[in-house]
């Protein structure tokens, strides 16, 4: 397994590289057209419509350059996926012990080029750096998830990705869904506070990720969870939930608040929040024009739904106890994305 390791590791190594220059291709491109058109007001003569023709003809050239790098970056992660299915396919079907890949993805931490540092968490290619234990938590919290679940978060690993792993603390972590130049489609959020992240640690990190691979599994086109089904339970789940409290005594109202307070309820909380209009909350909530937005709590159901379930049972009881339709929902979402290598198993066992 030595050699397939090695090969692993240099294959993602360059198409590591090759990212890096195209990014930096980029910026000359843009930077070069920035200066000339800069200079225009200082230079009306000739000589600055020659050295328009200068900067066209460079520019056209770096668009090749481009081309050419774009297949290759794209050729070299597919055969960086096929690999990973290679390995991934047990005749049993089971997820047994790690692969050699996945090994490789865990230990591999490296630099392309001087800053800043790239490294794999749980497969995931981050930008920026996390701190001392956090691969342990993350791994630890991904060995305990439900095993279905855990099928479609390795399923996705090469196609999220963590744009920085030091956002700064005080900013809202979020997944960026648009790819903009200057904000990059993928997560940003602090791997440090995740760590010691009062609702559990790690909570962040699988809580964004979630939000990618819902967008991710529909080959970017909308979200996975954005269903009038799915939407409709959750609304059907918290209406109930209210109608239930509002028939209990004030001490067991009280009592029924302590614990949705807590900051381990924080998803229950968000949910409720949103599915009564703001009548019963915790702790935790999203700001009530964020929910006017259509899809955002079927987005935001399904993510709470996926951090839980990767290795979060308390909180994964809580919301398939209260939200039980939804919960109904989401299962079948995550039925809808198993990857295929687990059904086709058995037609290569033959
Ligand atoms: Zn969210």
């Amino acid at each position: 397994m030595g050699i397939v390791n090695a090969d692993v590791t240099e294959l993602l190594q360059s198409w590591n590289n090759i990212k890096t220059a195209i990014t930096s291709i980029e910026t000359t491109k843009t930077s070069m057209t920035r200066k000339y058109q800069q200079l225009n007001g200082e230079w009306k003569d000739k000589k600055y419509k020659e050295l328009g023709d200068v900067v066209q003809e460079c520019s056209r050239a770096l668009n090749e350059i481009l081309k050419i790098l774009s297949k290759g970056e794209k050729f070299i992660g597919s055969l960086a996926k096929s690999l990973q299915e290679y390995d991934n396919v047990n005749l049993d079907g089971s997820m047994g012990s790690d692969n050699a890949f996945v090994q490789s993805l865990r230990s591999m931490t490296y630099s392309a080029g001087e800053t800043p540092s790239y490294q794999y968490c749980l497969g995931v290619l981050t930008r920026g750096n996390v701190p001392e234990g956090y691969l342990n938590v993350i791994s630890e919290r991904h060995q305990n998830g439900e095993t279905r679940v855990r099928r479609v978060f390795d399923h996705f690993t090469n196609q999220m990705l963590i744009q920085d792993a030091n956002y700064p603390p005080n900013q809202t972590a979020h997944y960026a869904p648009m790819n903009y130049e200057g904000h990059r489609r993928g997560v940003y959020y602090n791997a440090t506070s995740d760590m010691t992240n009062p609702r559990g640690a790690g909570t962040t990190y699988f809580h964004e990720l979630a939000h990618m691979i819902d967008h991710a599994s529909t080959g970017y086109q909308g979200n996975l969870s954005n269903t009038p089904e799915f939407g409709n339970a959750l609304m059907q789940d918290g209406q109930r939930i209210l109608q239930l409290y509002n028939n209990l005594p004030p001490d067991r109202q009280n009592a029924f608040l302590t614990r949705i307070r807590s900051d381990s309820a924080h998803s229950f909380s968000d949910l409720i929040d949103a599915t009564t209009n703001g009548q019963l909350h915790g702790s935790y909530g999203h700001l009530r024009e964020y929910w006017t937005r259509s899809g955002n709590l079927q987005a935001e159901a399904f993510a709470h739904f996926f951090e839980a379930s990767m290795g979060s049972e308390d909180k994964l009881e809580m919301l398939a106890n209260f939200f039980p339709t939804a919960f109904g929902v989401f299962s079948a979402l995550i039925e809808s994305i198993q990857p295929d290598q687990y059904v086709r198993v058995l037609e290569r066992s033959r």
